[in-house]
């Protein structure tokens, strides 16, 4: 029971006393008027008559009293019961049922101060996507969408306190546990109950949500931090793919110092020019005739020397920062492709910039400004992070195509929805996934994948580039399979402008 229908109670037992004790007042007088009845009545005095409209009297309060309580003891309840629900409900998130926040930490608190003796679990949980299906699917799906995730956990952690922490994130409170093991499992079976099909929206669609926990008193004793703790556990989840249980672990705060670190040196590497864009070049199917180069960002950090994208851009991805960044490399390669002298320039841009609005407004500005035919220009999208279709994502690819510029689908193979990607997008490149050219000379399978890929792409006008070629026995194998363009340290590494201006002087010259 939540402390409000406690009070309630409390209201309602109050009245009871008071009625138990006028009771008992009014027994008492009545019991010294029988007991001077029967004296004066001993005494044969006049007293007697008063004495006996005395008890008459008493006897006639008592049964009013008796006769009242039970007359309004209903009514007193439903009172209670209407105070309970009322004050209850106004602490209760409107859409989902859940503590609001204010109440939820509330009891964090109060079960916290009893962690020694009874241990217990905060779970942070954040529903995947929401964003995306509000865009897509509109408000009214979104809703229905996180009802559901709370009724979800409400019937898979039956014992479990939920509220809701903010737009898409929620507590859990499971008391009475601190095995991260068993811990874990259940918030397992509550996303596997989740993931089950369900209809939103009048479609069939499976959600997916992440969570992160921390155990008192364990990791933390105090609610601020078990909460960060579970926030760092969340945060780790949502970037190692979503849909995952993740447990605070110490190592996550040497993680979370560093990409602390990489944020804010970030922020001022984008202006203080310490980034570098690097062209790697894409050759034609005959190994020689050069196609496009591939813009490559490098941070060359003054103290920590060159940092590797793989380990910044997904940093940059968690803030505002990657859209400064997608914008200063785009700007930056319109500026070398003059002096790069190749028909085409690719750049990679971050699903996480396309889902902005105005992303495809913004790059259409920059290459007029630029004076760049968009034609020229290549856009490379990961397939590693999903795109969301009817969401920005589609709007932005769709408003570049028209404008001219070509979409590359990048890393194509690595990621899980590959072939729901051709059939939902218009893609005009295909670029094979590193990880199906490492074995494409000895792995028949692979090979044969690249060969059908490249059999659709045909089919459906588009151009396939197959990427990390490192040897004679690979790029054989490739040009065999039918892949139309060929990229690898075996063909030409990432350099900066001015090695490839020097090389090709040296090459003029020689
Ligand atoms: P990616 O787009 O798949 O880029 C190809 C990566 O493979 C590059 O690593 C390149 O140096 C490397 N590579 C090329 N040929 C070979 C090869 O033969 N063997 C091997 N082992 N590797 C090869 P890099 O430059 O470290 O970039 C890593 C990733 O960082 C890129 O993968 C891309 O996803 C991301 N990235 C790089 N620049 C940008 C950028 O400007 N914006 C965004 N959003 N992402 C970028
Ligand atoms: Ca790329
Ligand atoms: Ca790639």
């Amino acid at each position: 029971m939540n402390r409000n229908a406690l009070q309630a109670t409390r209201h309602l037992r109050t009245v009871r006393l008071l009625f138990l004790s006028a009771g008992i007042l009014v027994s008492a007088i009545a019991m010294a008027g029988i007991f001077a009845l029967l004296i004066s009545v001993r005494e044969h005095s006049l007293n007697a008559v008063i004495s006996a409209g005395l008890v008459i009297a008493a006897l006639a309060v008592i049964l009013l009293l008796v006769t009242g309580y039970y007359g309004i003891r209903d009514n007193l309840r439903q009172i209670a019961e209407v105070f309970s629900r009322g004050m209850a409900s106004a602490q209760r998130d409107a859409l989902t049922g859940a503590l609001d926040r204010a109440r939820f930490l509330d009891e964090l608190k109060n079960r916290l101060r009893i962690a020694a003796e009874e241990p217990l679990a905060f779970v942070q949980v954040d529903m995947d996507r929401l964003k995306q299906m509000n865009d897509g699917s509109g408000h009214a799906a979104g809703d229905c969408a996180l009802q559901h995730l709370v009724a979800t956990i409400e019937r898979t952690l039956p014992d479990a306190v939920v509220g809701r922490l903010g737009g898409d994130e929620f507590g859990v409170i499971i008391s009475g546990h601190d095995n991260i093991q068993a811990i874990s499992r259940v918030c397992r079976q509550m996303l596997d109950a989740l993931s089950k099909p369900t209809v939103i929206a009048g479609r069939h669609t499976s959600l997916s949500a992440t969570a992160g926990f921390a155990v008192a008193p364990l990791h933390a004793s105090q609610t601020d931090d078990l909460m960060s703790k579970a926030d760092l556990a969340l945060y780790k989840g949502k970037s190692v793919g979503r849909n995952a249980v993740i447990a605070f672990d110490e190592d996550m705060h040497r993680d979370e110092r560093h990409r602390r670190f990489i944020e804010r040196d970030l922020r001022a590497a984008i202006m203080m020019e310490e980034l570098d864009l690097y062209y790697q070049p894409i050759l034609m199917a005959d190994g020689h005739t050069l196609k496009s180069y591939e813009a490559l960002v490098r941070w060359n950090h003054p103290v920590r020397g060159l940092i590797s994208p793989a380990e910044f851009i997904p940093i940059a991805e968690s803030s505002e920062l990657i859209d400064r960044l997608g914008e200063w490399v785009l700007k930056r390669a319109c500026v070398d492709f003059a002096d790069l002298q190749a028909p085409s320039i690719s750049v990679n841009v971050s699903p996480v910039q396309l889902r902005k609005p105005d992303c495809a407004q913004r790059f259409a500005a920059i290459i007029k400004e630029a004076g760049v035919t968009p034609s020229t220009i290549a856009v490379e999208i990961t397939e590693n992070v999903p795109l969301i279709d009817a969401g920005a994502e589609k709007a932005n690819i769709d408003a570049l195509r028209r404008l001219g510029v070509r979409i590359a689908i990048d890393d194509f193979g690595s990621g899980n929805a590959s072939l729901s990607y051709l059939r939902r997008t218009s893609f005009d490149i295909l670029k094979i996934d590193r990880s199906y050219v490492e074995n494409v000379d000895t792995n028949r399978f692979d090979a044969l994948m690249i060969a059908s890929i490249c059999r659709i792409a045909r089919a459906a006008n588009m151009s396939v580039i197959a990427e990390g070629i490192e040897t004679e026995a690979q790029l054989h194998a490739v040009t065999h399979a039918g892949v139309t363009a060929l990229q690898g340290f075996l063909l030409g590494r990432p350099q900066p402008l001015s090695a490839i201006l020097a090389d090709r002087h040296a090459a003029d010259a020689a």
